[in-house]
């Protein structure tokens, strides 16, 4: 039995959605590590933490550990939704404002310590599917399935594009796409466990799938 699925990848590349559709299909729990960092993110925009674009990470680390972030399935959607201390955060987390800055909090290297070792915990139960951007090189680089998921940069920005608008963000394709490439940029040059492909994960390209196509690939691989 396959106890943990790390799927990493770039940004907005519908990793989560094929993650989501996988731990549906074969019953195990979701986790997306990335709301976990933009939570972060969002404390510190929300709590003055940010001076001049730059984080007070001082005051950061003295409550890092404090926080308390989780994952609730909301009863009406059946999707999980993310609390942070015990509020519902899953919009707001998603916002540009958040997207502008986590990969600037998620860079300091006590966050990502932070993080790792709550993932790492929520991986001690059975069967997880995790997706994120290190997940199968330093949060479970024993994980017995590994994809890496990648698309064109002008690919991922139209998805993205497309589910902001679908909340009523009037945000434009250049701003995402600008906010994509950006992200990428820092997420691979960060000195802390940068993006990269596990030597052992699959890679998958989706620019030219469709979703049906992605899930069926992404089943073939779990059920080899
Ligand atoms: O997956 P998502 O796009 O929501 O992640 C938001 C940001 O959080 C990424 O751009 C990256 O900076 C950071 N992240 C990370 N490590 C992870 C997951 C996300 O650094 N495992």
């Amino acid at each position: 039995t396959k106890i943990v699925i790390a799927i990493d990848g770039f940004s907005s590349c519908g990793k989560s959605t094929m993650a989501k559709e996988l731990a549906r299909k074969i019953g195990y729990v979701y986790i997306d590590s990335g709301a976990m960092y933009r939570a972060v993110t969002l404390y510190c925009i929300d709590n003055d933490l940010f001076e001049n674009d730059t984080v007070n990470e001082s005051e950061l680390q003295k409550v890092i550990n404090t926080l308390q972030i989780t994952f609730k399935i909301n009863p009406e959607s059946g999707k999980p939704e993310t609390y942070l201390n015990g509020e519902n955060v899953e919009n707001e987390i998603r916002s540009m404002r958040v997207s502008d800055k986590v990969s600037q909090v998620s860079a300091i290297p006590f966050v990502r310590e932070a993080m790792v070792a709550q993932q790492q915990a929520l991986g001690k139960q059975k069967g997880v599917v995790m997706d994120g951007r290190d997940i199968g090189t330093t949060v479970f680089p024993d994980a017995e399935l590994k994809i890496f998921v990648t698309a064109s940069p002008e690919t991922r920005a139209q998805r993205r594009l497309d589910e902001l608008q679908k909340k009523g963000s009037n945000v434009s394709f250049e701003e995402v796409l600008d906010n994509v490439k950006k992200r990428d940029y820092i997420d691979q040059n960060r000195e802390i466990s940068p993006l990269r492909k596990a030597d052992d994960a699959l890679l998958l390209d989706n620019s030219k799938m469709t979703l049906a196509e992605q899930d069926a690939w992404l089943i073939a691989q779990y059920n080899r």
